[in-house]
C-alpha cells in the first residue's frame, strides 16, 4: 500500500537504525503474530480468547453490527455513537474470487442471533456490489430469526471503503 519512495525511505531507516531498535522492531513483529488472533465469539481481532468489546459488560448486548473485517470495526468506534457488539466476516461474499458463504463466518454469527438476546442486526458491510450482495445474503440468512435487520444509511459514496470512511459522516 505504500509508494517505492517510502519503502525505499523506510529500508534505509531499518538500515541506519541501532542495532537494538531494529531488534526491537522485529521482537515486536514477531510478537503480534504469536499474540494477536481472533475473538472467539466475534471474529474481531484480539489478544485473549474474547476481544475487549465482548468482554465490555456496558455494551449493549442486543445490538450486532456485522463488517467485513477488523479493520472496519476501528472507524465505527472512532464516532462513538455505537454501543453494541460487533460481528467480523473476515471477507465478503466474491463469486469472481471463489470467495462462498463457507468462508466467512457465518455459522458464528447465526449461532449468535439464535442464542436470543440479539434484537437487531447491523448490516455494515461495504457500500459496494460485493458488500451489497453478502448483507443481501445474511438478510435471507437470517430472516427466519425474526431479528430486525437494518443497513448504514446510504450516505457513503458509492465504491467507498468503510476503512477511509470520514467520522462524522459515519455517525
Ligand atoms: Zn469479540
Amino acid at each position: 500500500g505504500i509508494g517505492r519512495r517510502t519503502a525505499q525511505r523506510l529500508a534505509f531507516h531499518i538500515l541506519r537504525a541501532e542495532d537494538e531498535d531494529a531488534a526491537g522492531l522485529a521482537d515486536a513483529i514477531r510478537e503480534v503474530r504469536e499474540k494477536v488472533g481472533l475473538c472467539e465469539v466475534c471474529f474481531n481481532l484480539s489478544e485473549g480468547p474474547r476481544c475487549e468489546i465482548c468482554e465490555d459488560q456496558r455494551r449493549d448486548r442486543t445490538m450486532i453490527c456485522v463488517v467485513e473485517q477488523p479493520a472496519d470495526v476501528i472507524p465505527i468506534e472512532r464516532t462513538h455513537e455505537y454501543r453494541g457488539l460487533y460481528h467480523v466476516l473476515q471477507g465478503r461474499l466474491s463469486p469472481l474470487e471463489n470467495i462462498g458463504p463457507e468462508k466467512l463466518t457465518l455459522d458464528g454469527l447465526l449461532r449468535r442471533v439464535r442464542q436470543g438476546e440479539v434484537r437487531e442486526v447491523i448490516l455494515a458491510t461495504n457500500p459496494t456490489l460485493e458488500g451489497d450482495g453478502t448483507a443481501l445474503y445474511i438478510s435471507s440468512l437470517l430472516a427466519e430469526t425474526g431479528v430486525s435487520l437494518t443497513r448504514l444509511a446510504r450516505g457513503l459514496p458509492s465504491g467507498s471503503v468503510l476503512e477511509f470512511a470520514n467520522t462524522q459522516m459515519l455517525a
